[in-house]
């Protein structure tokens, strides 16, 4: 039985693993420019962030209709479950879809009919995270908010993502405010590539509640010490920070380091279809090559409870947090 955790920091888009993605195209006559699954999981090998981002949003163009979204969630929370995820705040990328003529109610809907049964159907909670492209406008983002109006009550909160450098948390001042006006939760991808100011620009200037990635607070002390006083979760992607170059090898991962310094880490997969692994695969890695204990690995599964928007259901986060303490480790394969 896999250790029991949350995902938190995890993009629907970044799970469409190569067969889905040829289902797809075949569904809504979409040509791909790959001979079959072998040829395009061969592509998922890319070389650095813009050539990850390239096949990223071509393989997006499958995605068409309701079913389309739900089946790529299905897939996603089958094997989250099965890596031992009881919960799971999902980020979408409406923006990447509207730019194809793809609407709001097709991608909240068509991911709602997967979430809505979730619990049913694999045992996994979910809440959706509405994220923006940081490498888009302003005014873009705001519209994004305003076409997402009609679905609130299907979404938790706000983030940030795509190409982080250049574009400082302060630009999107405006629609977090916006957000936090219409009672959404916020959180914001910083520091991952960009420096240790963009955490502290998105904690004061966007409100965020958790910083996604965060790797390189490490570089700042006093926002160490910061982070840790007022409990900021940090949402930790190992897999994904070797596969986009953030840190060289698993083993040279900050993540002992941040949990000595007492931050409230939790391990993520990100992009799974493209990072090599899900959430347990993510914890397996990090449990063999930076040799965490059993109290460390329990630690980083309690923390992704503390750290879900769970506030709405307190009951539950104690229920998760009972079975996180009950776990006994077994195979050092399987978390
Ligand atoms: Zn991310």
């Amino acid at each position: 039985m896999p250790l029991p955790k949350a995902e938190l920091h995890l993009h629907i888009e970044g799970t469409l693993e190569p067969e889905l993605a040829f289902e797809l195209a075949a569904r809504n006559g979409v040509e791909l420019p790959y001979a079959d699954t072998d040829e395009l999981r061969k592509a998922y090998q890319f070389e650095d962030l813009q050539s990850f981002l390239n096949l990223y949003y071509e393989l997006m163009a499958v995605l068409r209709t309701e079913q389309d979204f739900a089946d790529l969630a299905d897939a996603y929370l089958a094997r989250a479950a099965a890596q031992g995820v009881r919960h799971a705040e999902i980020f979408f990328d409406p923006q990447a879809h509207l730019a194809r003529g793809v609407s709001m109610g097709t991608v909240v809907e068509g991911l709602w009919r997967a979430l809505g049964t979730s619990e049913s159907v694999h045992g996994v909670s979910t809440k959706l995270i509405m994220c923006f492209l940081r490498d888009e406008s302003a005014a873009s983002a705001l519209q994004t908010l305003e076409a997402a109006k009609p679905y609130l009550d299907r979404i938790t909160g706000i983030g940030l993502d795509s190409a982080e450098v250049g574009h400082p948390p302060v630009k999107f001042r405006e629609v977090y405010e916006a957000a936090a006006a219409l009672g959404l939760r916020r959180v914001a991808h910083a520091g991952e590539e960009g420096p240790p100011e963009y955490i502290t620009e998105a904690l004061d200037v966007l409100g965020v509640e958790r910083i996604d990635h965060g790797l390189r607070c490490m570089e700042d002390p006093a926002l160490v010490e910061r982070l840790v006083r007022d409990r900021v979760p940090l949402t930790l992607c190992p897999l994904s920070n070797v596969r986009l170059r953030a840190v060289d090898v698993l083993a040279g991962h900050p993540l002992p380091a941040m949990l000595d310094a007492g931050l409230l880490c939790t391990v993520n997969s990100d992009d799974p279809a493209y990072f090599g692994g899900y959430a347990g695969d993510n914890f397996a890695a990090v449990r063999q090559s930076l040799g965490l204990t059993e109290e460390r690995l329990r630690e980083l599964a309690r923390n992704s409870f503390l750290a879900s928007f769970l506030e709405d259901d307190e009951e539950r986060r104690a229920r998760y947090l009972a079975e996180v303490e009950a776990y006994e480790f077994g195979s050092p394969d399987a978390l």
